[in-house]
């Protein structure tokens, strides 16, 4: 990839950071790929594309260290989650073989696998090698009579951030409006209802979320074109440029698409989230606004109601048990702000939240949930954060999966809200089950008996002496 290439996705126009500096995103200094390399980044936004052979064409640690780190489920193929490589060895590098190794390893995807298409992801070593996958793409394309997509995605061009603008970009280049959406069936039609098609971006289905929303969205009659990536499927990705309208799932690193989908074909998106019962209400009212349908919108607001009643009763007995807790939530991005909303539903009081990869807008958000004087912490170190948690005098600690073992071993509560999870949060059935989950992490029986003194270091009694 060239370098103003690299700069052109880095200077996002609809993102809020180039609001304060006009060059853009900030250029990764040392040690800020800690959260992951560009190359991870791509392949964490394009894997749940579940009916794709993903190969990693570099050694075989990349594949390894990123392969299945995504919660993300598929009600269909999983053809996603078998675990590609060129596997290239010093001896590769040397002779200068890995143009041959992809090419090959392309054809035994396609005739193992069978695969709707094959996404190239590029890693370091043939980068700085010079492999062509653009032309080793085509020429595999042709020859085997599948799509096959270079995603130039090398670990050094950058950080995670930029591998899923990258992602974003092999998508808009390679893949949508590769074809026209199906007529949807007319079974599924609901008499004297007008469907609308919709595309739903930067939702990952982490822990089957997306089926949460899915059945208010069919309820309403609206098609997801495409939820890219989670769930999703090749030819779904094609259909994006017919959508009428596109929500951004809480993922400024996926703002370029919808751009590019707004100014291209002349789809309107708003930015929204599905974490917690007001930012659920908000997400559907978005699509009804921009729809512009009457009918639509007084239909949004029956199911708002509805729904909004039947989480209320369904609230209840947790929210008795979690009303006024405190919680320190650390998180980054979206879910700064997306998770604060989702515990003020629940009545608990948020002590801090963690602003690591968080925008100016993000932020914004925060101070607008939790009133100006909202305490942000951005350093990621896991002692300062054990440290915060106590000086604020928190019952739970909410974080991703590499908080878990620090936060056990201090006897603190714990619940996982990183992208490796196994359960779906978001939705009006996903904060049910938030709720139930920090219900049992709060109130474990476990804390009392961790925390209290074993019998066996009771100090003995004197013995009487004779
Ligand atoms: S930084 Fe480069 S070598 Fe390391 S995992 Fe990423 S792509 Fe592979």
């Amino acid at each position: 990839m060239k370098p103003e290439e690299i700069q052109a996705l880095m200077d996002e126009p609809a993102c809020a950071h180039n609001k304060k500096s006009k060059s853009g995103c900030a250029k990764p200094a040392p040690g800020a790929t800690q959260g992951g390399c560009c190359f991870d980044g791509a392949r964490n936004a394009l894997l749940p594309v579940a009916d794709v052979a993903h190969i990693v064409h570099g050694p075989i640690g990349c594949a390894g260290s990123s392969w299945d780190n995504r919660g993300t489920r598929s009600s269909g193929p999983d053809t996603y989650r078998i675990g590609m490589t060129t596997d290239l060895s010093d001896m590769d590098v040397i002779m200068g073989r890995g143009e041959r190794r992809l090419y090959r390893a392309i054809r035994q995807a396609v005739e193992t696998h069978k695969p709707a298409a094959v996404f190239v992801y590029n890693t370091c070593v043939p980068a700085l090698q010079g492999d062509d996958i653009d032309a080793v793409s085509k020429a595999a394309s042709e020859r085997f009579g599948v799509p096959v997509v270079p995603v130039d995605c090398a670990g050094f061009y950058g950080n995670k951030n930029l591998g899923n603008r990258i992602a974003g970009d092999a998508a808009y280049k390679h893949m949508i409006g590769g074809r026209e959406p199906e007529a949807p069936p007319t079974a599924s039609e609901i008499p004297g209802v007008t469907r609308h098609d919709i595309n739903l971006i930067g939702e990952w289905n982490v822990g089957g979320e997306f089926w949460n929303v899915s059945p208010l969205f069919d309820e309403l009659g609206l098609r997801v074109l495409c939820s890219f990536s989670g769930d999703s499927r090749f030819h779904e990705i094609q259909t994006m440029h017919r959508a009428e309208a596109s929500m951004v799932v809480c993922s400024k690193a996926m703002l370029h698409v919808a751009r590019k989908l707004e100014a291209d074909h002349g789809i309107p998106w708003f930015e929204g989230s599905f974490y917690g019962v007001k930012d659920t209400s908000a997400a559907l009212r978005g699509f009804a606004r921009l729809l512009n349908d009457s009918d639509l919108t007084m239909r949004v607001e029956a199911l708002i109601a509805r729904e909004e009643a039947r989480v209320e009763a369904a609230l209840d007995p947790p929210r008795q048990k979690l009303r006024g807790k405190r919680v320190l939530i650390f998180t980054g991005g979206y879910k700064s702000w997306s998770v604060v909303s989702a515990m003020q539903d629940l009545g608990m009081v948020v002590v801090a939240t963690g602003t690591e990869k968080s925008t100016e807008e993000d932020k914004a958000r925060i101070r607008e949930l939790m009133g100006p004087d909202a305490r942000m912490i951005s350093d990621n170190d896991q002692t300062g954060l054990i440290g915060v948690y106590r000086e604020c005098g928190a019952d739970i600690l909410i974080a991703g999966d590499r908080y878990i073992y620090p936060t056990l071993k201090s006897r603190i509560p714990f619940l996982d809200i990183d992208h490796v999870r196994r359960i779906g949060y978001a939705g009006y059935d996903g904060l049910i089950e938030l709720a139930r989950n920090l219900d049992h992490a709060v109130h474990s029986p476990v804390w009392n008996l961790v925390r209290s003194r074993p019998s066996w270091s009771e100090p003995r009694p004197a013995r009487a002496v004779a």
